[in-house]
């Protein structure tokens, strides 16, 4: 068989068993180019798509590979030509020493970078994808980007480190950074103004687009006709675009439908609430920023009860360190206690306990309890435990060990695989990465 041959047949097998997107972003833009020395030779357009679908994709892909050809088919990637020698020009253009100065953006914040954004399992795909394009303006399949999610969860930042970095790498590039509210706010005054033109210029003229909030475009038709029109020229012009949403752009209610095909060209990567970790991570943080200094076990507590976004975590230290100074008390459990009970507004009895998350998890998958957290091997028994497992960690920071001893007597070894297998998952399976999105958040609302 030619290598297209086999190709084209694992590519048929991965569109049975990934979801769309994953198909679109990570294996549509795949092109076979020989088999040399037994091994089939696949092209990547870059680096970072490389190191991704190497990473994520490996054992799924030598398993279609081998479905393809009925044997072991071996592969390598290689990253193509063009995406080499644009990484090559880029480092001479940012080592040519004069060059025009243009000044950052006024409304650009300066603490909005890469460096001061605390990476995890929640958001390290978005991270890269926005680290990426801030390296390669425009020249990716990532154009437009959007990062999508709720509350608090990093998404301006995120906008703001693209802006930072580009204007870093390359002081003459135009980065244009607003919300969508700005947006609309300037057009409306233009129209009222006869300005329009001087309007449309102003936005396409900019090297890098960065808009936060689109889902502020909602409803609004005339905004959302200019908006496509900029988008269009700036897209044609090799330009790239980066916008934020409350929400995937296939579930967008209210804005047109050739502006969300438009913005489902590109890339979507969604930042989720962070888990236990990530929370006491942000907490040392941004205590630390914050010159304030509490004992680990603190942190903790406060990462226990404060679990949906960072603005709230944040919000926290910020109230912690207000009201030991204005009350001129020292920054103890009792005062910690009482912030954290303004915050969420409930006494910490109706906390969540393991046995919580099994009696939700029992619902959700059919799974008797007893079965959960007892010894028997079955495939569909292992994933409601290994879940369970992965909830108990994840939303409470139950200690691996403890978490073993409660799982039928396991050891903390097999409570890590569990854990991993599901953080696996959660990226290549759509089912249960909604399954677990949902549980959590059930789980979070009822027990906060
Ligand atoms: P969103 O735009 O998603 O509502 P923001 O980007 O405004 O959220 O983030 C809220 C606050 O939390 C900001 O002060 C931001 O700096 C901080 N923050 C969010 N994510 C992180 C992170 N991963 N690491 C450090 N700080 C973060
Ligand atoms: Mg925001």
């Amino acid at each position: 068989m030619t290598h297209q041959a086999i190709w084209n047949k694992a590519y048929k097998k991965l569109k049975e068993s990934l979801p769309d997107h994953a198909i679109n972003t990570w294996f549509e833009p795949v092109v076979p180019v020989a088999i040399a020395d037994g091994e089939l030779i696949l092209e990547v357009p870059n680096q970072f798509f490389y190191e991704w679908i190497d990473s994520h994709y490996r054992e799924t892909i030598s398993g279609v590979l081998k479905d393809a050809s009925n044997k072991k088919t071996k592969y390598r990637f290689i990253v193509s030509a063009k995406g080499q020698k644009k990484e090559i020009d880029d480092f001479k253009s940012t080592t040519k020493i004069a060059q025009p100065q243009r000044h950052q953006p006024p409304n650009i914040n300066k603490q909005y970078t890469f460096e001061s954004f605390i990476e995890g399992t929640n958001n390290e795909f978005a991270k890269t994808a926005a680290q990426s394009v801030a390296i390669e303006p425009g020249k990716s399949s990532f154009n437009p980007l959007i990062i999508y999610g709720g509350v608090g969860l990093g998404k301006t930042h995120l906008l703001h480190a693209i802006g930072n970095r580009v204007v870093q790498n390359n002081p003459a590039s135009n980065v244009v950074i607003v919300t969508s509210e700005k947006f609309t706010l300037d057009f409306v005054n233009s129209l009222r103004k006869n300005r329009t033109i001087e309007f449309a210029q102003q936005y396409r003229n900019s090297d890098v687009l960065l808009i936060d909030d689109v889902q502020f475009f909602r409803g609004k038709e005339q905004t959302q006709e200019q908006f496509f029109h900029t988008f269009n020229v700036l897209y044609q012009a090799g330009k790239q675009i980066v916008m934020t949403a409350d929400k995937y752009p296939g579930e967008m209610k209210g804005l047109k439908e050739r502006l969300l095909s438009r913005f489902q060209s590109g890339l979507s990567v969604d930042v989720q609430p962070p888990n236990f970790e990530i929370r006491v991570a942000i907490l040392l943080d941004k205590a630390e920023q914050n010159g304030l200094s509490v004992d680990y076990d603190i942190i903790e507590f406060i990462a226990k009860h404060i679990k949906n976004n960072i603005r709230d975590l944040e919000g926290a230290v910020i109230r912690i360190l207000a009201k030991s100074s204005l009350m001129n008390k020292e920054i103890d459990f009792n005062l910690v206690k009482d912030v954290i009970k303004e915050r969420v507004g409930l006494p910490f009895t109706s906390d969540l306990s393991i046995e919580d998350i099994v009696r939700k998890v029992s619902d959700v998958s059919s799974v008797p309890e007893k079965e959960i957290i007892g010894k028997s091997r079955k495939m569909e028994l292992v994933e409601a435990r290994q879940i369970s497992m992965y909830l108990c960690r994840d939303i409470m920071g139950t200690s691996l060990n403890n978490i073993g001893v409660y799982f039928g007597g396991r050891d903390h070894t097999t409570v890590m695989h569990a854990l991993k297998t599901i953080n696996n998952k959660r990226r290549t399976d759509l089912r249960l990465k909604k399954m677990v999105e949902s549980l959590k958040q059930e789980l979070d609302i009822t027990f906060v």
